[in-house]
């Protein structure tokens, strides 16, 4: 049974359909400014969730290579991080919640290690073009170097459930942000679920849980919300000891989806110094009219296609033509980049711009119409120019302000620690 099932199965699926060639309104700017593109040149552009590793051990797939969005569904690779301006970001070790016994938790754990070594292995065999990133410093050298960031996160604390103290293991190779539970309650924390949030396990934090960002505090690990219930949004709030970030979250009253965050609670991430990064994933945006049993069918057609890990160029394809059929025969509405814009310049007025970034959920169900892939980002530069935003704002949301957290974070970490776990 493929551990990762169902992997971000909304997200997969939207992240498929989200490409169409018809020009329509909501689709943004027509046109990017010389202003916009300079801009950007100045800015260090970091995307805080990249969830591309989960393509690394596709066959055939390589990140020096041009993909297509519209025939593959794939959204970055070292081409396009090009043409769009992107310097790189958090790369993503994602494991989806599986079973918690002893057998589960030393799948996940495996899984966890193989995506590790994967990131790196990227690195190492493409070191003329990417460059591990650990510190805040190292976005800007490694820009200055002519070459992309990437900083290691993990999403979901699963690979960490049978043996916690492997964190220290994980910051060695270089992991820097983590995120305690995806979709589903774990033994770290509750999880906001996919819709209607369901009741919690933990009531927030176990104890687990906060024993980990205990740990995640001493060695200057940034810690993610995104996914987690709003009581763990409190709880890790009121514990941790340097500021939190939502590596990729949308707005609640912009849309009342459990996965998003609500105004009071923006407010309070930006009085105690943290980021929000806004998500690009449809289904987080807007209604887009899915049922019950749409999603059961498309649970089924996903299920269907076995490991998505292992699927290749002509697979994904296939399965793409399917999902894009689903849609149709449910009438689901696509998100556009109006509606991300609106979430966007939402959280920006509630949260001040030194409080916000991008965290668009790239090759993990992120994109809409008009946004389909990273070449796009160029048009949110522009879009943030026509909402009257200031170079030096928009060069914080594009990367600054991370960059910023990372320093803070870092700052705040036990030497001792830290030093302990570099041995
Ligand atoms: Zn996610």
């Amino acid at each position: 049974m493929p551990l990762a099932t169902p992997p971000k199965i909304a997200a997969l699926s939207i992240a498929l359909l989200a490409h169409t060639t018809c020009v329509q309104a909501g689709t943004g700017p027509k046109a990017i400014s010389a202003h916009a593109r300079a801009v950007q040149a100045q800015a260090i552009n970091l995307d805080t969730h990249l969830d591309t590793p989960a393509l690394f051990s596709q066959p055939g797939w390589k990140i020096s290579d041009r993909h297509d969005a519209a025939k593959d569904g794939s959204q970055i690779d070292y081409p396009r991080m090009v043409e769009g301006g992107l310097d790189g970001g958090f790369w993503v070790i994602f494991t989806g919640q599986g079973p918690r016994d002893a057998t589960g938790n030393l799948h996940a754990r495996d899984a966890g290690l193989k995506r590790l070594a994967e990131i790196r292995e990227m690195v190492a065999a493409n070191a003329d073009k990417f460059e591990l990133a650990t510190t805040a410093d190292d976005a800007a050298r490694i820009k200055a170097a002519g070459k992309k960031s990437v900083y290691i996160s993990m999403e979901n604390a699963y690979p960490l459930e049978q043996d916690p103290s492997l964190l220290s293991f994980y910051y060695k190779q270089g992991l820097r942000m983590l995120s305690l539970a995806h979709t589903q309650h774990n033994d770290f924390a509750d999880s906001a679920g996919m819709g209607k949030a369901p009741d919690g396990e933990h009531g927030g934090l176990s104890e687990k849980g906060r024993a980990l960002i205990a740990e995640a505090n001493r060695l200057g690990i940034l810690i993610d919300q995104s996914h987690a219930s709003n009581e763990v949004f409190d709880q890790m709030l009121a514990l941790s000891k340097a500021p939190i970030i939502l590596s990729h979250s949308g707005a609640f009253d912009v849309y009342p989806h459990s996965r998003n965050i609500d105004d009071a609670r923006i407010r309070a991430l930006a009085a105690k110094g943290g980021v929000i990064q806004v998500n690009s994933l449809g289904g987080y945006l807007i209604d887009t009219g899915a049922t019950p049993e749409y999603r059961a069918e498309r649970r089924k057609l996903y299920e269907s296609a076995g490991d998505f890990d292992k699927l290749s160029a002509e697979q994904r394809a296939e399965l793409k033509a399917k999902f894009e059929a689903l849609d149709t025969k449910y009438n689901i509405r696509k998100a556009d980049f109006d509606d991300y814009m609106r979430h966007l310049l939402h959280i920006l007025k509630v949260a001040g711009w030194q409080h916000v970034g991008l965290g668009a959920d790239w090759d993990g169900g992120g994109g809409v119409l008009g946004y389909e892939d990273i070449t796009q980002l160029p048009k949110v530069v522009q879009a943030l120019l026509d909402a009257g935003y200031s170079d030096e704002q928009i060069k914080g949301i594009l990367g600054g302000n991370t960059v910023r957290l990372i320093r803070q974070v870092q700052a705040l970490a036990d030497p001792a620690a830290v030093k302990a776990a570099l041995e």
